[in-house]
């Protein structure tokens, strides 16, 4: 039985390293003393979670009801903790550094798995139980505990716990305490397949590393989901893929869902539940799909049915919300374009080829409103195939997506077995990024009083598990946008530079890579100040934008790790560099 106050220790370790090598050994030396009935929490709560993304518990603990609980644990004054609060900016701060009450010497100490319980019925009686009641808990918990073990212990209902530890480290770091690093891949394979890295851990654990090989899709569990690269024109699609096929690419909400005999969910691209978001969707898959269990992908649009056409995004994304929903369904209601498949009635259908998978979508799908299958064309003509993609920009579509005729559904992936190209914007850069903000920069002159002017923006490379930057944007949106940006980021924001974060900026603000923005920029030029790309082509100058602007504000349905990555940078550095040399 681990004591808590070990997890809480090597906790401190890991907020204070700015070295990833440093982090993954800690992990790794913590992850080892631990047994198969303890690794399932232990890893939850370096998450900052209490289960996987998807099935999490959720606290409501309102900051005003963690004061409270301090208060009555510390025996001091609601004034007081709130000062303290201002001072530290974070509850968890405050209970280590300002208060320090130590546990009565007869207390027992804490066990991990105590620790993940007690939080866990604290959260579930969040949504009911009485507000003294759920003071009642967190005090009776606090009064165990350590100091240090205090700290962590309230990060968790108030979502900050701020380790700086991303998946991919967690993946090493398992590896490592079962073996080496050969074990990563099929670690990550697991992950990808079922979104929980809990549970994968706790069968690497208890079943070794053969269970996880034979992992399997199941409804229920998000996919990671398979992604698209791009290339610079459609004759590149042609040489890459030959026949393949084309879909038109919609610019809409990318749903993932899960049917169970009666029961429907459907997952965002982040793995989140977002079920309550689609009530039309869950009617239409509840009737439309002949088969009691599936799994189906597809890209949900606002759509009219009487002229047969889509609404932009600009419409469609008004129903993300959480109140009104009845209403945006009733204005405009949404159709689901299905493109994938990756389970039908007990076979998992992952491995088969595309073309089969979306033969068996045919069969599978009754006509009606809310789902329908996404059209294709099946070409290997350049000419024939740029008239279908003309087609979908006057349809108001974004562009295409072409897929190869054999390849697997591949879950977490980004490879050239699928490839996007959308309209062109003007300028050499066709594409937007999607960068992850890693810090900022108060605000000069006019925008001082914004307290924001500028976000310091990284692309991603999962290989290193690094964000390294490309762009100081500083325009594109409205002084209301920055100022609810910068609430937003202060949440995340940390003392020095994050493990993960590389970067020869010192920009006053950090934090921990969890937005990502949508950026546009003229160009991509070579410059010494950032580090993307450093090394790329032995340059020792990194990457960085010309003119950047921030085009569609946070996106929500993007986790850190779904920033442009930086080889996808490098590519399109060098594309622009050919179409330079053609013109
Ligand atoms: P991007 O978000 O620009 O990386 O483009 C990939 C996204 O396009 C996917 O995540 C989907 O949400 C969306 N998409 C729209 N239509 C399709 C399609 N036919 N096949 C695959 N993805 C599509």
């Amino acid at each position: 039985m681990t004591p808590f106050s070990r997890l809480a220790s090597a906790f401190s370790t890991l907020e204070a390293t700015s070295s990833r090598t440093a982090m993954v050994a800690t992990l790794s030396a913590l992850l080892k003393s631990l047994d198969e009935d303890e690794v399932q929490s232990a890893v939850y709560l370096v998450q900052g979670r209490l289960g996987p993304q998807f099935d999490a518990p959720q606290f409501g603990f309102s900051e005003k009801l963690t004061t409270r609980a301090l208060a009555e644990w510390s025996g001091r004054p609601v004034a007081e903790i709130e000062r303290l609060y201002r001072t530290h900016g974070d509850h968890g701060l405050v209970a280590e550094k300002a208060l320090r009450v130590e546990k009565t010497g007869r207390a027992a100490p804490l066990s991990t798995v105590e620790v993940y319980e007690a939080l866990r019925a604290l959260a579930e009686a969040s949504g009911s139980g009485s507000v003294q009641g759920k003071i009642n808990a967190l005090v009776s918990l606090l009064r165990r505990a350590t100091p240090e073990e205090a700290k962590y212990i309230l990060r968790i209902p108030v979502g900050r716990m701020r380790l700086g530890v991303g998946d991919a480290t967690i993946m090493d770091a398992l590896a490592i305490s079962r073996g080496d690093k050969t074990l990563r891949p099929v670690i990550e394979r697991a992950y990808n397949l079922c979104s929980d890295l809990g549970l994968v851990a706790r069968t690497l654990y208890s079943a070794g590393p053969k269970a996880l090989a034979a992992f399997k899709v199941e409804v229920g569990r998000p996919v990671k989901m398979q992604f698209a690269e791009r290339v610079k024109d459609i004759a590149d699609i042609v040489r890459r893929m030959g026949k393949c096929a084309v879909e038109p690419k919609y610019d809409g909400f990318r749903c993932q869902v899960h049917k169970d005999g009666t029961g429907v969910r459907i997952f965002s691209r982040n793995q989140e539940d977002n079920t309550a978001m689609f009530p039309d969707i869950v009617r239409a898959v509840a009737t439309q799909v002949k088969a009691s269990r599936a799994i189906l992908e597809g890209e949900a649009l606002a759509y009219d049915a009487q002229t047969d056409t889509f609404f932009p995004f600009q419409v469609t994304v008004q129903r993300k919300r959480t109140h009104g929903i009845a209403e945006a369904e009733a204005a405009y209601p949404l159709r689901l374009n299905v493109f994938d498949l990756l389970y039908a009635d007990r076979t998992d259908m992952t491995c088969e080829p595309y073309q089969k998978r979306r033969a068996r979508i045919r069969t599978l799908l009754k006509a009606g409103a809310g789902l329908a299958p996404a059209p294709a064309l099946v070409s290997g003509d350049a000419d024939e195939i740029t008239r279908y993609f003309e087609t979908q920009i006057a349809d108001g579509l974004e562009g295409i997506v072409a897929k190869r005729l054999d390849s697997p559904y591949e879950a977490g992936k980004r490879s050239f077995n699928w490839i996007k190209f959308k309209r062109a914007y003007h300028g050499a850069l066709k594409d937007t990024l999607d960068l992850a903000i890693v810090g900022y920069f108060a605000g000069r002159g006019a925008r001082a009083k914004l307290g924001i002017g500028a976000v310091l923006c990284a692309v991603y490379d999962a290989k290193s598990d690094r964000f390294r930057t490309l762009a100081k944007v500083a325009s594109g949106q409205s002084d209301d946008a920055w100022i609810a940006l910068r609430t937003r980021l202060e949440k995340h924001a940390v003392s020095h530079r994050p493990a993960r974060v590389d970067s020869r900026i010192e920009p006053p603000y950090w934090v921990e890579p969890t937005l990502v923005v949508e950026v546009f920029a003229d160009e991509i030029t070579r410059s010494p100040v950032h580090t993307a790309g450093v090394g790329t082509d032995d340059e020792p100058t990194g990457f960085a934008l010309r003119f950047p602007r921030i085009v569609r504000g946070v996106r929500e349905d993007r986790q850190p790790e779904d920033a442009t990555t930086e080889r996808e940078v490098a590519r399109l550095f060098g594309l622009q560099r050919r179409a330079r040399s053609k013109a």
